[in-house]
């Protein structure tokens, strides 16, 4: 079903249509009114425009667009990586615009990021890796942390793997390690950059077949930014930017 919206001003969603996780307004992820522009004075260029986007409680967004069109941008304010400007930002209930920086990393510490290339540490092996997530977690041993660690690998399919160096494995399995890392902390919300480019359509679709399930099985909501076509059926929805704007959202199961 195709429920385009025409223009910036259009609302957010549907007007009356009840969304899954409660009413507006409380959802992991509410925008209002993003705008962005780096540089400064002549040198200014606004590369989001009045952005409106909700996540709703449980939901797997996909957001893609054209190369430059802002999702990378976008993506990082609401992971609180870059700081706001213009608009409202509710992440996990935090408001980001204004927030001091404690607040910010705090927030980051609530969230699993995934990014086009999986950024694992070289020189430790596959749970190290994934254990590190859990070092912000007070209380949990570094047994504990480990053992946690193996477990969510074992999940994504890597029981053989998990003393293994980044180096050893494929492609695939490096996104896999990434994926583990991404939710081994039991996050709020997950944001993934492109987590397949740099992968074949077989284990890219493996990937994002495994972050889906895991994701619907924890109720974490998903948002993942994707130039993709060949992974948009993990999508509840579909939002497409172009040049700093949302121009469509569709549901992707009527
Ligand atoms: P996308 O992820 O959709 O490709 P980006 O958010 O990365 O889009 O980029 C949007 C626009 O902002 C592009 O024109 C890009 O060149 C520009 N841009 C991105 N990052 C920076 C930066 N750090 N400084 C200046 N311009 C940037
Ligand atoms: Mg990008």
């Amino acid at each position: 079903m195709d429920a385009a919206m025409g223009g910036n001003s259009a609302p957010p969603m549907p007007p009356g249509r009840p969304q899954p996780g409660g009413a507006v307004g409380d959802g992991p992820v509410e925008l209002r009114g993003i705008t962005f522009a780096y540089g400064e004075g002549e040198l200014r260029r606004a590369v989001l425009r009045d952005v409106d986007l909700r996540v709703a409680a449980g939901e797997i967004v996909l957001l893609t667009g054209p190369s430059g069109s802002g999702k990378t941008t976008l993506l990082t304010l609401i992971g609180a990586l870059r700081g706001m400007q213009e608009g409202s930002a509710r992440v996990l209930g935090q408001e980001l615009m204004g927030a001091r920086e404690s607040q910010r990393v705090a927030l980051r510490g609530r969230i699993g990021f995934i990014f086009q290339s999986h950024n694992l540490l070289g020189f430790l092996t596959a749970r190290q890796n994934v254990a590190m997530s859990l070092e912000l977690h007070a209380g949990l041993e570094e047994a504990a942390r480990l053992a946690r660690a193996a477990e969510m690998l074992a999940a994504v399919g890597l029981a053989d793997h998990v003393d293994k160096l980044p180096a050893k494995l494929s492609g695939g399995q490096r996104q896999r390690v990434a994926v583990a890392r991404a939710l081994v902390a039991e996050p709020g919300l997950i944001l993934a950059d492109e987590p397949t480019a740099a992968l074949d359509r077989v284990s890219g679709q493996e990937v994002v077949h495994m972050l889906r399930d895991l994701a619907r099985r924890r109720g974490t909501p998903i948002l993942l930014v994707t130039h993709d076509p060949r992974i948009l059926d993990i999508a509840d929805r579909i939002v497409a930017m172009e040049d700093g704007r949302i121009i469509e959202m569709q549901e992707a199961r009527a």
